[in-house]
């Protein structure tokens, strides 16, 4: 083990925000303490947002709103061009916050800030491609096409374990499609979204024309995101968290007519196949299982091996997994940080003991540097041979736990693959097209994401970001995804002297 880990600096935190623009009177003598992972310690207090607060911001964004879908699409992608821009000038300096109070390693907390960039890119280019289609009319004399509008308010609720990227994901993307934005971020990662927050406003300082409070944050708990996700000003919910609150939230924005998009928790698979790559499967297995502490949505969770190679891998997996340095997120080297809280030490723990008494086998799991850290939470990750896919394994349990087990046939693999009621992300590893096909297809997994022969986990933006089941149906990101961010109208158009009705009808009046 690794001398004492570097712990998190108060100081350090606060130069942070003040070279990121964030005034000290928004993270200092508040009544909301934020605790870095790595050590424990308290690293700011942010005064919350009230009721009053959220009806105001509402309010402006709304104003806001009215003006800025009236800006051309590619002048709102300049905006958003230079909030690239000025993201890359702030990758070190925000990806180091991002590592602080989220306490993943440097490398994924600079990680997410290019995911941020890039989605920035990705945007900026779609805001010259906003297209609707032209479509063939059954009447003569007659155009027909769709145009897609701005929709209004995005209400967007983050989860703590991408702080910043999947702000960036909605944001980027509603600003370019002419919505105005109110974030709620998790209130474990407050700091990370003031300072975006701080960048965007850089970016916009530099455009002409740009109307005032297109983009708010909302600090607090719980209850103020279900203040957000009732108000009916909030013309989409896009809500990233757990299944218990999409479960909560879907509910109130049906209630009311509004738009939402959910992306939930994940519980995802991969198998592993006779003819499997065992090298390449040995380091997707350890990267998708291992890496942020097993804190992400797409995390290997589930891994079915055929039972041919089961007694090859899994001696080969305790060996890789041995060898992952579990620290401080701030020190090279470190592969391993903390999880978040204590709470959810206890819920690794409790799952663990589930799997114990269905007759697991746990290599790993328990806790590392409670002496140098006794407010801090770092686990060894951990392997649990299971009999077979009980309750506890069909359960997100949010921790680096990976539950193996064997299959004997592929119809069998599968089964098990869909047997669980999340729906994000999947991987086969195999050489046999048939299987790579198969996994793919209409009966394959039933997953948003699925790949072969890459893991489940650090999906790029260019794709349609997703899952069914009850991580929520939703999509972000690349592809079309920014269609759930406009209205569209279909037009019809009249260019004749004549008014032939649809599907025939005859409707005949003088006047
Ligand atoms: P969480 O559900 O506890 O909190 C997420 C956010 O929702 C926070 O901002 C929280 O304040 C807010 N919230 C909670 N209850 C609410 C309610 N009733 N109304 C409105 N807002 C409410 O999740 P977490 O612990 O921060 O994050 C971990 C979870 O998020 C995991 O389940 C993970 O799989 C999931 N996640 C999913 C994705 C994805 O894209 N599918 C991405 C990241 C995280």
């Amino acid at each position: 083990m690794s001398p004492r880990p570097t712990a998190a600096s108060r100081t350090d935190v606060a130069q942070l925000l003040k070279r990121l623009d964030v005034p000290d009177k928004a993270h200092a003598g508040g009544d909301l303490a934020v605790r870095s992972p790595i050590d424990g310690t308290v690293i700011a207090e942010l005064p919350t947002h009230g009721p009053a607060d959220l009806d105001r911001m509402i309010g402006e964004a709304g104003e806001a709103f009215r003006a800025w879908r009236l800006v051309p699409a590619p002048k709102r992608g300049e905006v958003v061009r230079l909030l690239g821009e000025e993201l890359r000038k702030e990758k070190e300096a925000l990806g180091r916050l991002v590592t602080i109070e989220a306490g993943k390693i440097l490398q994924e907390g600079l990680g997410e800030v290019q995911e941020m960039i890039d989605i920035c890119d990705f945007a900026v280019g779609l805001s010259r491609q906003l297209y609707g289609l032209a479509i063939a009319t059954e009447r003569p004399g007659h155009r027909m096409m769709e145009t897609w509008h701005p929709l209004g308010v995005a209400g967007i609720i983050t989860a703590f374990n991408f702080p910043v990227a999947v702000w960036s994901w909605n944001a980027a993307i509603a600003l370019v499609c002419g919505d105005t934005l109110v974030w709620k971020p998790s209130e474990k990662t407050p700091l990370t979204a003031l300072a975006s927050q701080a960048i965007l406003a850089r970016a916009i300082a530099r455009v002409d024309g740009v109307p005032p409070g297109i983009s708010h944050v909302l600090v607090g708990p719980a209850a103020v995101g279900e203040a957000l996700v009732a108000d009916r000003r909030v013309a989409l919910v896009s809500a990233t968290g757990s299944t218990r609150m999409g479960a909560a939230v879907a509910p109130r924005v049906a209630g009311r007519f509004g738009r939402l998009i959910l992306e939930l928790g994940g519980n995802n698979g991969m198998i592993v196949a006779p003819s499997a790559d065992l090298d390449l499967a040995v380091r997707a297995i350890v990267f998708a299982a291992v890496g942020t502490a097993g804190q992400r949505c797409t995390s290997l969770r589930r891994l079915i091996v055929h039972e041919s190679v089961y007694d090859e891998l899994v001696p080969r997996l305790k060996k890789a997994y041995g060898q992952c340095a579990v620290g401080s997120p701030l020190d090279a080297g470190t592969l391993v940080g903390p999880l978040i809280d204590k709470r959810a030490f206890d819920g690794m723990q409790k799952s663990l003991a589930e799997a114990r008494a269905n007759g697991g086998t746990v290599t790993g799991g328990e806790r590392v540097y409670a002496e140098e850290m006794p407010d801090a939470w770092y686990v060894r990750p951990c392997l649990v041979e299971m009999p077979q896919q009980s309750a506890v394994v069909c359960r997100e349990t949010f921790a680096p736990i990976l539950y193996v087990m064997r299959y004997e046939d592929f119809d069998q693999a599968l089964a098990m693959h869909n047997a669980v009621p999340q729906g994000l992300a999947s991987s086969v590893f195999t050489t046999d097209l048939r299987e790579a096909e198969r996994f793919m297809s209409a009966a394959g997994s039933d997953c948003g994401i699925v790949n072969v022969n890459i893991g489940p986990s650090g999906a790029e933006i260019g794709g349609a970001f997703g899952g069914e089941k009850e991580t929520g149906g939703g999509r972000e990101a690349g592809s079309d995804s920014w269609k759930a961010y406009m209205r569209r109208a279909t037009n019809t158009i009249n260019y004749s002297r004549e008014l032939p009705l649809a599907q025939g009808i005859r409707f005949d009046v003088e006047g």
